[in-house]
């Protein structure tokens, strides 16, 4: 449990001796100055050491490793959980914005072959509150920097429509009390159908980001083994309902896999997919993890794939890769210390 599972009603309790004004003075400073109770110094000294000493109000996760790569620009954090699990938490500066990919889940069960989460396995859910403070240390840490975190995107470890129930509180909170624009946060999912049903009865307006890399049902079995639970006809009406709710454009991510998923034939099968939804394509060249020995497309190869979706009339864009060399990106966090890679980095 985390501080940031704490309801207002449940803050007010805590305090609940006191008068109402500090309860506000405390859920100020955690969801808006970003701070630790003791650190708040609209508190008495006497009332900051209580609260620094109550449990509720302990932070769940415990920086166990901190990395920078990219001159600063990404930021990458290990996190040990109550319980001895580890997540990866990271921050990317952008010119004119900030982004935090955060874990819904510790490990995953989706066993997708290339990703590294995936082959480290499933350990357990994260609470809404777990979630929520890896945004808040994120926001704190871009403060710093004279920057702001107005980006979230569940792009992490784990299959957050596997773990909505959790997810979405978080995401809701995201918005109403720390304030961030449901257009700027992104779930990604591999495909769970029933999550995404379940997103587009929702009326907050966030970003569904679905991540394909396969526009066959053999291909895609084997890359994602969700695939043989709900084929691509399933996922693609289930699409199709989320955008006739929302109207909001939905993106299909694709790890360029050599020669696996980078032909001709797979741009065309991936455009009959993408034009009738109107989705965006986020090309990744697929990142070395230790678990599957196959390399992501080379450069120029990737830029004809872009071109090719292009001349079919869809939009596509390649993913500039962050923190590769720190295993901060895509695919690439398993919850550990950096491993020995196997395939080589392109
Ligand atoms: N489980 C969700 C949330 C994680 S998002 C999902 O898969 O959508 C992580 C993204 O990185 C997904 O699009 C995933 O397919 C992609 N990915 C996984 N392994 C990768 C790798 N080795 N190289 C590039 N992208 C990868």
């Amino acid at each position: 449990m985390s501080r940031y599972d704490l309801s207002r009603d449940e803050i007010g309790e805590l305090l609940a001796d006191l008068p109402r004004y500090r309860a506000d003075q405390l859920w100020d400073g955690l969801y808006h100055q970003l701070a630790d109770p003791e650190e708040l110094t609209t508190l008495p000294v006497s009332l900051r050491e209580r609260l620094g000493a109550l449990p509720e109000l302990a932070p769940a996760l415990s920086p166990s490793l901190r990395t920078i790569a990219d001159d600063g620009d990404t930021v990458k954090w290990l996190y040990a959980l109550e319980g001895g699990q580890q997540i990866e938490t990271v921050l990317m500066h952008h010119p004119r914005h900030s982004t935090v990919c955060v874990s819904s889940q510790a490990g995953c069960a989706m066993d997708c072959s290339f990703c590294a989460t995936g082959q480290a396995g499933f350990s357990r859910h994260l609470t809404t509150g777990e979630i929520l403070e890896q945004v808040v240390l994120a926001a704190r840490e871009a403060r710093l920097s004279g920057r702001r975190l107005n980006h979230v995107v569940f792009m992490g470890m784990g299959e957050p429509l596997a773990n909505l129930k959790r997810v979405w509180p978080s995401v809701q909170a995201i918005v109403g009390d720390l304030g961030l624009a449901a257009r700027h946060v992104t779930l990604s999912t591999v495909g769970v159908v029933p999550g995404i049903d379940r997103l587009a009865a929702e009326p907050l307006q966030v970003n569904l980001a679905v991540s394909l890399h396969a526009a066959n049902d053999a291909l895609r079995d084997r890359l994602v083994p969700l695939n043989r639970r709900y084929p691509l006809a399933k996922l693609m009406e289930a699409c199709g309902r989320y955008l006739e709710a929302t109207h909001r454009r939905i993106s299909f991510e694709w790890a360029l896999i050599d020669e696996v998923n980078d032909r001709a034939a797979d741009a065309r099968e991936l455009a009959a997919l993408a034009l009738p939804l109107g989705a965006h394509v986020n090309l990744i060249p697929l990142n070395p993890t230790p678990g599957y020995p196959v390399l992501g497309t080379p450069p120029g190869r990737v830029r004809e794939f872009r071109e090719r979706l292009g001349e079919l009339g869809v939009n596509a864009t390649v993913r500039r890769t962050r923190g590769r060399e720190i295993e901060a990106a895509c695919g690439q966090l398993a919850g550990s210390r950096p491993v020995t890679l196997s395939a080589r980095a392109n």
